[in-house]
């Protein structure tokens, strides 16, 4: 860890200033508040877009009325209303077909219109994109590249103003997300081992999944700076 970058992970639990407002007093030397506060200026002033701070407004709203109530399809439905979004986008994996199947039929329900669009799409053999045969997961078949750059492509090009996404491999969402024009969230995390609970992994990394570690694991958290030392940088 370098207190010249900021550090929030490291923050305890005893800590954790910006909750109440008092990061720039009580935040530890690593910080953003410490750290870097030119940056979290910059990045304030640009909720004075009007579709970023009405996204910031409603997403606030949704999280407090549903609070431990809605389920996140609910808070897509209601996310999705309350901005007044018309037409939805679903990008979903090949193997989530029914799922998204499922969730059209829900958001259908609503009054939204949606688009859908399998990771699949176009047809795209993996060897273009320089995978040799051998490196496929069945070697000696067809393989068809998962395709999010069409995905987005589509979706934009048939008007979503939101974009939903279902199980999407590692990268192939970071592509869904670097070509998307819409504001796009995430229903589903892909993770074929964990049931698609990702989160699994980290609450049982000192357990059954130690093996998640490298050969550096830091024996404890590193020593914490003085609280309270505003402008430090640690
Ligand atoms: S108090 Fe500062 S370091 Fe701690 S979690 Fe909040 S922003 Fe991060």
């Amino acid at each position: 860890m370098s207190y010249a970058d900021p550090a929030c992970a490291y923050c305890p639990s005893t800590v954790r200033a910006c909750r109440k407002g008092e990061a720039e007093d009580r935040g530890p030397g690593f910080c953003p508040s410490k750290v870097d506060p030119a940056t979290q200026d910059i990045a304030h002033a640009l909720y004075d877009d009007p579709e970023t701070r009405k996204i910031a407004q409603q997403s606030a709203l949704v999280e407090s009325e549903g609070y431990c109530k809605w389920t996140r399809v609910e808070e897509i439905v209601q996310f999705s209303k309350r901005m007044g979004y018309k037409k939805i986008g679903i990008a979903n994996c090949i193997s989530f077909v029914d799922h998204a199947y499922t969730l059209t039929g829900i958001l259908e329900s609503h009054g939204f219109q949606v688009v859908s669009v399998a990771c699949k799409n176009g047809n795209i053999p993996k060897e273009e994109m320089g995978i040799a045969d051998s490196q496929k997961i069945h070697p000696g078949h067809f393989e068809g590249i998962c395709n999010p750059v069409s995905q987005a492509e589509l979706l934009n090009a048939h008007g979503c103003e939101f974009n939903v996404v279902m199980g999407l491999c590692i990268g192939h969402d970071s592509l869904l997300f670097k070509y998307a024009k819409a504001p796009t969230t995430v229903l589903v995390a892909k993770d074929r081992v964990l049931g698609h609970n990702p989160v699994a992994a980290l609450n049982l990394a000192d357990s059954y999944y130690s093996r998640l570690w490298g050969p550096d694991k830091p024996a404890k958290p590193p020593k914490l700076p003085p609280a309270g030392r505003k402008g430090s940088k640690g």
